[in-house]
């Protein structure tokens, strides 16, 4: 199948495919010169604010456009870079380039952590290191994690996520309900928001059930006093149920698809857009 899908379509590229690790090994290759030749990009999704739709942060996300293959999704590079060790390096650019993209824009900047970068004990020194080449604010940055890592080693964790946020640093914990976290965890551990996984927001306009998970997320977070953002909002109607249920903050391609930074300074630029 993957064959015949035609060798300029980047799914040839999959390494789940049965063509595995001939196909994996040549990737990690090429993910390596990728990176040293800074053609890993990074692409700026809108956040906004629930109540008057201003936005209030862009997600960086990461994307490879290959010579060959064309847009490679990180769905499919991530995993590789992380079993590589070569996320270290991925993701200190990705870091790099977010904050001196969103520098100049005056909006927060979310960056998304791996488990192999949030273990790395060079990570906070890192984070340090960029925001003083950058001059990128503390307080604008926010890592994105997800519970999913956290939990082997959660006295671990809460050190690592202390001294991040001892720097001004926040964090937020990403694809929330789509993994294990207890409510006890979500206490010991400080987070300063919660993203509520696209797979409810997806649900949430079928099926009532799923529009009461959300409910339910929010007032997780009301107990915890952590705001809470619904990501992959695609419809209106989709905007005004997660709005009516409590999240503070609405990300999805009804307000914005991921852009590339100067796409994103056009999009600032717009006076509706301008914010506070
Ligand atoms: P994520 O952090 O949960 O990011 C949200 C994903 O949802 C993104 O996919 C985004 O493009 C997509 N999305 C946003 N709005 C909508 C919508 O309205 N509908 C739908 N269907 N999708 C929407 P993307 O860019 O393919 O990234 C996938 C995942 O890859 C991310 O999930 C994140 O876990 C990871 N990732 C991306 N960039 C980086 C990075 O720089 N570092 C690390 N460690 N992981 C990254
Ligand atoms: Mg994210
Ligand atoms: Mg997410
Ligand atoms: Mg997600």
């Amino acid at each position: 199948a993957a064959k015949a899908a035609g060798k300029n379509c980047w799914r040839v590229y999959d390494p789940s495919l049965d063509t595995g690790r001939d196909t994996r090994k040549r990737m990690e290759r090429d993910l390596r010169a990728a990176i040293q030749r800074d053609e890993i990009g990074v692409v700026f999704q809108p956040i906004v604010s629930a109540r008057d739709h201003q936005i209030v942060c862009v997600e960086a996300l990461a994307r490879w456009s290959h010579a060959e293959h064309g847009m490679i999704a990180p769905d499919i590079f991530i995993p590789i870079a992380e079993q590589s060790g070569l996320i270290i390096a991925l993701g200190r650019s990705v870091l790099a380039t977010s904050c001196s993209e969103a520098l100049h824009w005056g909006v927060d900047v979310a960056v998304n952590l791996s488990p192999a970068q949030f273990w790395d004990r060079g990570l906070a020194r890192t984070v340090r290191d960029v925001l003083d080449e950058t001059g990128f604010p503390a307080h604008r940055l926010e890592l994105e994690i997800t519970e999913s890592y956290l939990l082997r080693r959660p006295e671990a964790a809460r050190e690592i996520l202390e001294q991040l946020r001892a720097m001004g640093v926040r964090i937020a914990l990403d694809d929330f309900g789509t993994g294990f976290a207890s409510i006890g965890y979500l206490r010991r551990l400080s987070f300063d928001s919660i993203k509520i996984d696209k797979s409810f927001i997806a649900q949430a306009a079928l099926r009532q059930k799923a529009a009461d998970m959300a409910r339910a997320i929010v007032a997780i977070g009301d107990a915890l006093d952590l705001p809470v953002t619904a990501e992959g909002v695609e419809t209106a109607e989709q905007a005004m149920i997660m709005r009516r249920a409590g999240c503070a903050r609405l990300q999805g391609w009804l307000f914005g698809r991921p852009m590339p930074g100067a796409e994103m300074t056009a999009w600032l630029a717009e006076p509706h857009r301008a914010v506070g």
